[in-house]
């Protein structure tokens, strides 16, 4: 049985490309028994599938990627994605920080869409068959694809075989291995996207404490790399939440993050305020001046068990080494990253295909004619908020639109 174009990978990319396809005969390979098994467990099983910002603020949301990622955003936007589920009846929700869901909040809503398109499309899927290895075969004029199970031959290939993370859902980086047989390097895959573990975490009792619009500076070396800014949340192991989340992508081993957990913008600020307070409050206690910071009262208490200070004392008693200390616990917590949490909790690669080898204006391979890419593969990763699925239909449906205008 000969294809048009053989799909390598039933997720969000590898669905959206078969939908788009006209006029084609296409075969999608999926290695799971299900199609778009990590598709139906994102935004914690309620599928943030884009945002509502302004695409411009859109490309910044990929790191150095987003310039890449233009032409695949422009062409299929993200007010396309939303008319695209509205039209097939399902409506989306937009919630106030942009973050667009289907409006039943469930994502095999999203996923039922997608395999209806890829229905009506005449595409047909195999499951449970995983690709191994793929070739051009220059005398037939074809790739051939060969699975666990058979071979399968196609005019076009394109392979949306996802990253590495959440290996559990089908994405082990078998998609990597294809790409290499056609000579494209693999930019080493690594977690983004994930929570970060720190040295002597003393938060754990503080699960679940979270705040909002922090700022997180990055240390290396003591020199400073980066400010972020976001929400920011303890959990019982971890350090977590949007700001460190996104950042993730560029922490390593031993950096220092600095936390500022104030509304003040940075550690001389608010120690000239600390200083103040703590000088005109001489005869009340400690403790309960820091309260007055509007910071949650667990979180005060424990940065006082944390500095060593006497949370009976009154403020007249606070020797100066001490302020210095709360001061720096407050404004400037030091957290030394032990390790990021690793594959199986990272929810994207960044790393995969190299960039420089894929012609963005068309998903094509620049090394092998009629090879694409699509999704989660390649080398960009996004920030939480909808960004990444967005991605991995855009990119899907440009690497469709690019063989629909061929014409052949
Ligand atoms: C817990 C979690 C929550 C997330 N939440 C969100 C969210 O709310 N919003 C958002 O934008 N992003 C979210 N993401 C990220 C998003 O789900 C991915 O970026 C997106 O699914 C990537 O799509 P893809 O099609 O490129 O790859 P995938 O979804 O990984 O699909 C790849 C497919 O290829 C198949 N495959 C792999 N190897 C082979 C092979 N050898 N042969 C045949 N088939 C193969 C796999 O089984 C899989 O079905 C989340 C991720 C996780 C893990």
């Amino acid at each position: 049985m000969k294809y048009d174009v053989i799909i390598v990978g039933a997720g969000p990319a590898g669905l959206f490309s078969a939908l788009s396809l006209e006029s084609k005969k296409v075969l999608i390979i999926e290695k799971n028994k299900y199609a778009g098994k990590k598709l139906m467990i994102s935004g914690a099983g309620q599928c943030n599938y884009t945002n509502s910002c302004e695409l411009s603020a859109f490309l910044s949301r990929y790191g150095s990627k987003g310039r890449l990622l233009k032409n695949a955003l422009y062409n299929f936007t993200n007010i396309d994605t939303m008319e695209f589920f509205e039209k097939k009846g399902l409506k989306s929700m937009v919630r106030e920080d942009g973050k667009v869901f289907p409006i039943t909040l469930d994502a095999s809503d999203i996923l039922k869409v997608l395999l209806k398109g890829v229905k009506e499309n005449g595409v047909e899927i195999i499951y449970d068959e995983a690709a191994i290895k793929a070739e051009y075969d220059s005398l037939k004029g074809m790739f051939t694809v060969k699975t666990n199970k058979s071979t399968y031959a196609g005019a076009r290939l394109i392979v949306s075989a996802g990253g590495m993370s959440y290996p559990l859902t089908g994405s082990t980086g078998d998609g990597y291995l294809i790409a290499q047989e056609f000579g494209h390097k693999i930019v080493k895959p690594s977690e983004a996207l994930t929570p970060v573990y720190v040295r002597d975490y003393g938060f754990k009792d503080l699960s679940g404490v979270s705040f909002e619009d922090i700022k997180v500076s990055q240390w290396r070396y003591g020199r400073k790399l980066k400010e972020f800014t976001g929400d920011f949340l303890f959990t019982h192991v971890n350090i977590s939440g949007p700001v460190i989340l996104n950042n993730s992508r560029y922490f390593e081993k031993d950096d220092i993050l600095k936390i500022n957990f104030t509304s003040y913008s940075n550690n001389e600020e608010f120690r000239t305020f600390l200083d103040e307070l703590i000088l005109s409050s001489g005869g009340s206690g400690v403790v309960s001046v820091l309260k007055r910071l509007n910071l949650p009262k667990r979180f005060i208490e424990k940065i006082i068990e944390i500095g060593n200070i006497d949370g009976e004392i009154k403020c007249s008693q606070l020797h100066k080494e001490e302020r210095r200390k709360l001061c720096e616990l407050l404004s400037a917590h030091p957290f030394t990253v032990e390790r990021l949490g690793g594959f199986n909790v990272a929810m994207v690669t960044k790393g995969g295909v190299a960039a420089d080898e894929i012609n963005f204006k068309t998903m094509e391979s620049k090394l092998e004619p009629n090879l694409y890419f699509a999704g989660e593969i390649i080398d960009y990763d996004g920030d939480t908020g909808g960004y990444n699925i967005q991605a991995a239909f855009s990119t899907g449906r440009l690497a469709a639109d690019s063989i629909n205008h061929q014409n052949t």
